[in-house]
């Protein structure tokens, strides 16, 4: 009993003095490891993901130039898994870009759909385009939160393609953080790795360009940002992408509920 007791003590007091690369991972570890990958580059960072939580983390593909996430995370050669929120209102050029990269890189994406009860509801108390006349919150909530939740609530890590330049509310953003909004595997802390964090667009784009990826044809059209058909239109070349999400809305509330307090360390 004494000698299982004090086993226990030394490998307690051996974990926490071992470099947290040969220790079981730990929350604790996040802004140290945060810290060592803030200047590496995205296809590292993924490895780190994918060798630290395996089939426990996924890639979330929106279908715009977030594909570099699934570019990356091939080169790894490293098993992966990416899921996409399918909110039934998405333009039909996404749908391709689905069945493109799905193709390219002969993987199945995991389809998250809303709750069609939840959707029945919303549409016929308040019609198709509520979020038009009262604030995208709600239909986000359904069509996009909701799904997200289900699909976290069965990992321990998921792999972003939220950038700092994308938004003055993530110009703090670390490459990996534990998510302070959404929880993972049976309620248990969940860790978002953001490994397009430090990159900009253009970045984004030559990697795009140099690889051959698929990408969304509505970039072709002016589109930087691509959300759901009615709430995304194409800017002008000088102005910042955000100006094409909800553009009825104060730029202070364009945020889907996906992304909130990215910026903010774990
Ligand atoms: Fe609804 Fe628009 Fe949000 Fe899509 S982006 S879920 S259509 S409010």
């Amino acid at each position: 009993m004494i000698k299982t007791a004090r086993r226990v003590v030394f490998k307690t007091l051996c974990d926490q003095f071992k470099p947290c690369h040969l220790r079981a991972f730990s929350t604790n570890d996040v802004p140290i490891i945060a810290k060592q990958l803030d200047a590496a580059d995205p296809q590292t960072i993924i490895k780190k993901a994918l060798e630290t939580f395996g089939s426990d983390c996924a890639i979330s593909f929106s279908g715009a130039e977030d594909v570099v996430l699934i570019e990356h995370a091939s080169k790894t050669g490293l098993p992966f898994r990416v899921f996409s929120l399918d909110t039934g209102r998405l333009h039909p050029q996404t749908y391709k870009l689905f069945d493109d990269v799905e193709n390219h890189y002969k993987i199945r994406i995991e389809y998250m759909f809303p709750d069609s009860a939840e959707v029945e509801q919303l549409v016929r108390k308040k019609g198709m385009f509520s979020f038009y006349e009262d604030g995208h919150k709600e239909c986000c909530g359904v069509r996009k939160v909701g799904p997200l939740k289900r699909q976290l609530g069965t990992l321990k890590a998921w792999i972003t393609g939220v950038r700092k330049d994308q938004s003055e509310t993530r110009v703090a953003l670390p490459v990996v953080q534990v998510d302070e909004v959404f929880k993972g595997k049976d309620g248990g802390p969940l860790i978002k790795w953001n490994p397009l964090s430090n990159q900009t667009s253009s970045d984004v784009w030559k990697t795009i360009t140099d690889s051959g990826v698929p990408f969304n044809s509505l970039h072709q059209d002016g589109f930087i940002s691509i959300g759901c058909q009615p709430c995304t239109r194409p800017v002008l070349p000088t102005q910042h992408e955000r100006l094409g999400r909800w553009w009825w809305e104060d730029a202070s509330k364009k945020e889907c509920g996906l992304h909130a307090k990215a910026e903010k360390i774990a």
